[in-house]
Parts: structure tokens; C-alpha cells; sequence
């Protein structure tokens, strides 16, 4: 027996007796008791499987089910005595239902690179395998093997940085926090509660899910000192509101708008030399922040890390799953000597990241260095060829055709869109699978792809649903074929 005596007489305290299926209309009395019930082979094996306590619960809320349809008169009494010969698998499937992970897998057939509800940037491989091997165990996060003392987590990841951005040409500290927005909180804290902080108007940015420079800016104890206009903003704008009480020049990349026409914006080095003149430090929020050049790929106008330093910025914040495409962090990039006063802020404990994320980053950096970008998968997304999204959106649409008659299927020239707050306005071109049914409406289709086994996330345009394979590894276009064969019905 899994159910001790206290317990079966408690329950059956609870609950009505079994009795024996009679003429009798009152149908609550054919509800077997949980005491009953329990003793039952099945239902033992559940509880071995799935534990003692949630087997109990779920008996007793499916038995409950029961009694709610006899109530509602829902049931007359040969439905109700096929439900309770069904109670056990019932049981099972309630167990199995509230026990699985609810956090999934999904296909992300939209084409937007870093889609922040869909978990931005996938990890790569050697990331993974790092996480892994570092989290499993113990590690040497905070240990100095040389000379067994005691050693800083930074470390692991600011070496490699030194050297992926040494293009700057000065000398550069990073230090690790859970994300972008928690990064620039600390860095306006460490270095400007209490005092002021000039930035343009044209930079008050507000990031989806709610980041909104003058909130975080109020929040870090520091007050804000906007200066020029929303379009235009010069040098002499930030000297003129220059004080006794300023601590901080702030310059917010403009991560998910544009402002074209009539613009005027200081260049970063006429900002650094401000600074210097008055010697008050300059940071900037990059918001993504490259390491890889996406002119390559035909986008510009996104900072490049090591710029921003050459040009003189004191101080640069960036997260670690946007464009760079390794686990959610903000990291805090500058001179040694501000990232070390930044770094002694108690708050910086408050928001420090666990060996997982140094692991990822650790894996991630080192695949900057050894040139590999086709491992880090944001960048592999962004490198893949027309010709090669083409020619796989061709080979499901020439088996579509054949398996799935009443689904009209064209290829049409579409655009992806890198997502995450990062390059706005730029998008790589790609071609789309662009499918309609004879049968269900776009957005019926949309939803049987998110019912899918591994639920796919498309999106739906001029009344088809559009999917770019630009965001699905190769290796589920065959599962995006068979959900697209399954839902066609
Ligand atoms: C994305 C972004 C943030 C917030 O970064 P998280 O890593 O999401 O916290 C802050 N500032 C800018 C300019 C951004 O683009």
C-alpha cells in the first residue's frame, strides 16, 4: 500500500461509499470512493511514477470532474459508468498534463532573428556543451588555480573581450550583469546618483517590455538633464547645460526607430572631447552592440563595439543575447578604471549572473576569436544565402504540391527582420513559402501550426500565411513539411 491508514480514512471521510449500480436515478452514488479508487493496480503505478501526493490530488479533482457533470446533468448513467471504467488513464493524463514542462520548444518560422517572445538568440553548440560541463560540476568561477586563492568571475569573460575589441586601441575591462537594462541602471548608479546626466532629447528611447530611459534613469538615483530637440541636438547644446552637479554625458543608441530629415546629432568624438575638456565620463547604451561586422551582410548603421571605444567613449553597455548571440546579459565595456568603480557598487552583487551565463559567454567569445561564425546561430541566420532560402523553400513546396491539392503554395520575395531592438529599418531580403487553403482561413492555419507537435510560429500577410525559413534550423524542414501536410485538412 503507497497510501497510509490515517490517509485512506481521511479521504474516506470525504467521500460517499460506493454503491452498487442500481435503478437508482441518484447517479452520485455509482462515484467510486478515492479509497477505492486507489487501490486500484493502476493507479498505484501512477503513484510510484508521478509521486504519492499528486496522484492523490488528481484522482480526487478527476472524481470531482465527475460529480460536476452529474450535477449539470451532463451524464445519464451509462456515459457515467463508461467516464469512471476511463478514470485511470483520465487520472494519468491529468498527472502527465500538470507535471510536463510548460516551457517548449517552438519552430520560429516568422523570420525575425532575435524575436524577443521567442527567446532571442539561440545558443550554439559549444555554448551548450559549455554550460554543460561547467554547471554539472564545480568550476574555477571565482578561484584562482595559480595560486589557490580566491579569484573574480569577470575574468573568464573580460580577457576575451580585451582581445576581440583591442581595435580600439586602449586598454578595455568588461564586467557581467543579467541583462542590458540592468547594465545601464548600474552604470548611471555607480557613476551618477545624486548627480545629473545630459542626454538629447532625440535618445529619451523607449525598448519594448517596457525599458524607458527616464524611468531607469530615475530609478538609478541620477537626474536627468535632457538637452537640443527631438531631431536636432548639437555639441554646445551639452556644454551649455553643463554644472557643478553633472556627473555623466549619455548617448542611447537609437535601437528600434529612426529619425531621417532634418537631424543633427555631435559625432562620438566631439562628445569625448567634451567630456575630457570637462572631465566627466561618457557612456553610451549601445542595446545590442556588434562584434561582427554586419556590413558584411549589407546592414549598417549598427555600432561596432570597438568603435564607440576608439572614438573615446568612456563606457559602453550591451546585452549578450541580442546581436551577439550568446545568453541574456548586459555587459559593461570601458576603461579599467571606471569598470572597476562600477564594479564596486553593491549593486553590481545585486545583479551578477550565474556560471551558466559566463559559460555560454566564455563559448560564444571564443568563437569570435577563431573566426567560426557559422556556429554562433544569429549570425549563421544572418550570413544564409537568398539562393539557399530558396532553394529549401522550393523542395517543401514541390512535396506540398504533390501531398496537399487544396493548399495553394506560391514562393514570394519577402524581408527578414533581425528583431530585439537591433539595426532598425534594416532587414536582409529572403523568399517565403506563401500558403493559403482552399479550406481554413490564414489565421485557422496559423493556429493549427502552433498546435503542432513542436509548435510553429508563422505569421500571417495579405491573407497567407508567410513562412521564411531564414529563423528554422534546416534540420526542421522536414517537420515544417509535415505540420504543413498535417494542418491542410
Ligand atoms: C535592448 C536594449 C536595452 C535593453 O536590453 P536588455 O538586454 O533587453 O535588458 C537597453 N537599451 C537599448 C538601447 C536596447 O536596444
Amino acid at each position: 500500500m503507497f497510501f497510509s491508514k490515517l490517509e485512506t480514512a481521511l479521504l474516506n471521510a470525504q467521500t460517499i461509499p460506493t454503491v452498487k449500480a442500481t435503478s437508482n436515478p441518484d447517479l452520485f452514488r455509482l462515484l467510486p470512493s478515492i479509497d477505492e479508487l486507489l487501490r486500484n493496480e493502476a493507479l498505484q503505478t501512477l503513484a510510484q511514477q508521478f509521486g504519492h501526493a499528486a496522484t492523490l490530488e488528481a484522482s480526487r479533482a478527476s472524481i470531482e470532474d465527475l460529480r460536476a457533470k452529474v450535477t449539470a446533468g451532463d451524464l445519464d448513467e451509462p456515459q457515467l459508468n463508461a467516464a469512471i471504467d476511463q478514470l485511470s488513464p483520465t487520472i494519468a493524463q491529468r498527472l502527465q498534463t500538470g507535471l510536463s514542462y510548460s516551457l517548449r520548444p517552438v519552430i520560429n518560422a516568422t523570420g525575425v532573428i532575435l524575436h524577443t517572445n521567442l527567446g532571442r538568440a539561440p545558443l550554439s553548440g559549444s555554448a551548450l556543451e559549455h554550460v554543460t560541463q561547467i554547471s554539472s560540476g564545480y568550476s574555477n568561477l571565482e578561484f584562482d588555480l595559480a595560486t589557490g586563492e580566491r579569484g573574480k568571475r569577470d575574468g573568464h569573460v573580460s580577457r576575451l573581450l580585451a582581445k576581440l575589441l583591442n581595435s580600439a586601441g586602449r586598454e578595455v575591462s568588461t564586467i557581467v550583469v543579467n541583462n542590458n537594462a540592468a547594465a545601464v541602471l548600474l552604470t548611471l548608479n555607480a557613476l551618477a546618483e545624486g548627480g545629473e546626466v545630459i542626454v538629447s532629447r532625440g535618445e529619451l528611447v523607449e525598448i519594448g517590455g517596457s525599458f524607458r530611459i527616464p524611468d531607469v534613469m530615475a530609478k538609478s538615483g541620477a537626474i536627468l538633464r535632457e538637452v537640443g530637440t527631438t531631431n536636432r541636438t548639437r555639441i554646445a547644446d551639452y556644454e551649455a547645460a553643463i554644472t557643478e552637479r553633472t556627473r555623466l554625458l549619455l548617448r542611447v543608441h537609437r535601437s528600434n526607430f529612426q529619425i531621417v530629415g532634418f537631424t543633427q546629432q555631435p559625432s562620438l568624438e566631439e562628445l569625448a572631447a567634451l567630456g575630457r575638456k570637462h572631465n566627466l565620463p561618457v557612456m553610451e547604451d549601445l542595446g545590442s552592440g556588434e562584434l561582427f561586422d554586419l556590413r558584411r551582410v549589407g546592414i549598417s548603421g549598427e555600432p561596432m563595439i570597438a568603435d564607440r571605444l576608439r572614438a573615446g567613449i568612456g563606457v559602453v553597455t550591451y546585452s549578450g543575447d541580442k546581436l551577439l548571440g550568446g545568453p541574456q546579459a548586459g555587459l559593461i565595456s570601458g576603461g579599467p578604471e571606471l569598470v572597476a568603480k562600477i564594479r564596486s557598487n553593491p549593486l553590481f552583487r545585486v545583479l551578477r549572473v550565474d556560471k551558466m551565463f559566463y559559460a555560454a559567454l566564455e563559448a560564444t567569445l571564443l568563437a569570435y576569436l577563431r573566426e567560426d561564425y557559422d556556429s554562433i546561430p544569429v549570425l549563421r541566420m544572418m550570413r544564409l544565402s537568398e539562393d539557399d532560402l530558396a532553394h529549401r523553400a522550393e523542395h517543401i513546396a514541390r512535396q506540398l504540391r504533390i501531398s496537399s491539392p487544396q493548399l495553394q503554395i506560391d514562393i514570394i520575395e519577402s524581408r527578414s527582420v533581425l528583431g530585439g531592438g537591433s539595426a532598425p529599418g534594416s532587414t536582409l531580403p529572403t523568399r517565403a513559402l506563401a500558403i493559403r487553403s482552399q479550406n481554413n482561413s490564414a489565421d485557422e492555419l496559423l493556429r493549427r501550426l502552433r498546435q503542432w507537435g513542436t509548435p510553429i510560429i508563422a505569421r500571417v500577410e495579405d491573407g497567407n500565411v508567410l513562412l521564411d525559413l531564414r529563423t528554422v534550423e534546416p534540420a526542421h524542414d522536414a517537420t515544417v513539411l509535415a505540420a504543413l501536410e498535417g494542418i491542410s485538412g
